[in-house]
């Protein structure tokens, strides 16, 4: 049983009465001009694609300025998303500055950041079918930045059971074939997720994460410009549609499809691509 929480102050009321203040109010950072990638993905030319099994994942790779799209087929399913500087895996999607600076759920004029210390756009998201969806009556939205990804570990301290299939391992699995190595030997680049067509929120009265069946159909997709040259993993989630279940077969699951296209070059003659982060990192250090 919990402990019953202390006796308010008598100044309670207007101690929660301060005013809320947007922590990263839209406009602090550079926003990405919407216009020109409306332009550059009305000509794209596909020039590749990746079906990703259920309860598997697979990995694929984005130049700068391509776009890529990860499709529903077949029925209702989440993918868990990673993304890597294909050039250094140590520069990640970086999921919690991500939603700081945009919100729980992303979608179309949201970028996808990466880690400190370069903190840049990795991607920007050039469109969603399900931008429609907003925020429902429950309080929940559509790809989130809030979960983590299901994983073997997690399901071993609840169930006491082992699961080779949650994302987690999936990604992990991907990886490592790409890299040449065993999964345990990789899964430190494993990172939290977008959490692509996933529909989630928190409950309004404990405010813990929930999900709820995704909306998703057959065609809808999400479509992401690469600001960098990318290393992609996509894992097609055991939850399926997590509606109600994850880390175990018990669900639904049906395939994903990851699709490259290349725009025409010269509408982004002018784009402002992303550098690392100017900050000098001596962190307030005295110099020697
Ligand atoms: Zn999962």
């Amino acid at each position: 049983m919990s402990p019953r929480p202390p006796a308010e102050p008598a100044d309670a009321a207007s101690r929660r009465a301060a005013p809320a203040a947007i922590v990263y109010p839209a406009g602090m950072q550079a926003e990405p001009d919407m216009t020109v990638l409306e332009r550059a993905r009305r000509a794209l030319v596909k020039t590749g694609e990746v079906v990703v099994p259920p309860r598997d994942a697979r990995i694929f790779r984005v130049a700068r300025g391509q776009f890529f799209r990860i499709v529903s087929i077949d029925g209702p399913q989440v993918g868990d998303l990673n993304l890597w500087n294909a050039h250094d895996l140590s520069e990640r999607f970086f999921s919690g500055k991500t939603r700081a600076l945009h919100a729980t759920h992303v979608s179309t004029g949201d970028r996808l950041w990466s880690t400190m210390p370069s903190l840049r756009p990795m991607a920007t998201i050039s469109h969603d079918t399900l931008g429609w969806y907003g925020f429902d009556a429950d309080g929940a939205g559509i790809h989130d930045v809030i979960g983590t990804r299901c994983d073997p570990y997690t399901n071993r301290l609840l169930r006491g059971t082992n699961y080779d299939f949650c994302c987690h391992s999936n990604l992990a699995r991907a990886l490592a074939g790409e890299l040449n190595a065993e999964p345990c030997a990789v899964e430190h680049h494993v990172h939290d997720v977008l959490n692509v067509f996933m529909c989630t929120g928190f409950t309004r009265d404990t405010h813990q994460y929930f999900m709820k069946a995704s909306p998703v159909r057959p065609g809808d997709f999400i479509e992401l410009f690469a600001e960098i040259d990318l290393l992609g993993a996509l894992s097609a989630c055991p939850g399926g549609d997590c509606g109600s279940t994850h880390s175990s077969d018990s669900a639904a699951c049906h395939p994903l499809r990851i699709e490259i296209f290349e725009p025409d070059r010269t509408t982004l003659a002018d784009w402002p691509w992303p550098s690392p982060s100017s900050y000098h990192r001596r962190h307030g250090a005295a110099s020697p």
